[in-house]
């Protein structure tokens, strides 16, 4: 069959990341989540204690961070200058933080070159926030996710639950709110649905069910393209 590329956008915690890992295990695609990438640059200024209101530090610290992609039995995790910060970016001192940061037009102008870079050879599904409007708007499958709130603040929290965090619902809700506030308010790419996406909403389906829903929408873009 042949590879395409894949943009899943929308909101905060709808599942982005589950529909995109399971796509790219099904087609055999590289799956990059591009929140990981706010969510590494995020946690070295939080250690750095780099001022993200001061642009010239901003600038200076992109310089000395290194991210790559590494997959293993886990699936595929974030490498922070060599670290591996897959479970430590999920924690709610980033959380807080990302969408102030991902506002910064130098910050997104450096993630977009690299996820341009990763998306050369096809094959590839990226879930985020203007991965169908910026970063590939020449993708030939967009899909805009979304959910109710509440159901998405329970998914989120059950999941941050299991793994030991000591969050609150309501904290959680908040959080998702906030970001998807910022994320849709923002000058620079804001998160909005492109034209030629395709909209699920999964507040009713479970994973295998909007799986379904997705591959049964490559395998007719395949089909269309030839
Ligand atoms: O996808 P995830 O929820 O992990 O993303 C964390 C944050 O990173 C988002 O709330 C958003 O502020 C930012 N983001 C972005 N553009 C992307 C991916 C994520 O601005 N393509």
């Amino acid at each position: 069959m042949k590879k395409i590329i894949i943009a899943i956008d929308g909101h905060s915690s709808c599942g982005k990341s589950t529909l995109a890992k399971a796509m790219g295990n099904a087609l055999g695609y590289t799956y990059i989540s591009t929140g990981d990438m706010y969510r590494a640059v995020t946690l070295y200024f939080i250690e750095n204690q780099v001022d993200i209101k001061n642009i010239a530090a901003v600038k200076e610290a992109l310089t000395h961070i290194r991210l790559h992609f590494e997959t293993d039995e886990n699936g595929n995790r974030i490498h922070l200058n060599g670290r591996d910060v897959s479970e430590e970016i999920r924690k709610m001192h980033v959380a807080d933080l990302v969408s102030p940061v991902a506002t910064i037009p130098e910050v997104r102008r450096e993630m977009v070159r690299q996820q341009q870079e990763m998306g050369k050879q096809k094959g590839i599904v990226m879930d985020g926030r203007d991965i169908g409007t910026v970063v590939f708007p020449e993708a030939e499958l967009k899909i805009f996710l979304t959910a109710d709130v509440e159901e998405r603040a329970r998914r989120r929290y059950e999941e941050l639950i299991v793994k030991g965090h000591d969050v609150q619902l309501e904290e959680i809700k908040t959080n998702l709110s906030e970001r998807d506030r910022i994320d849709s308010s923002r000058a620079d790419s804001p998160l909005m649905k492109a034209e030629d996406s395709v909209i699920i909403d999964n507040t009713f389906l479970n994973h295998e069910q909007q799986l379904e829903v997705a591959l049964d929408l490559v395998r007719e873009r395949v089909r269309e393209i030839g």
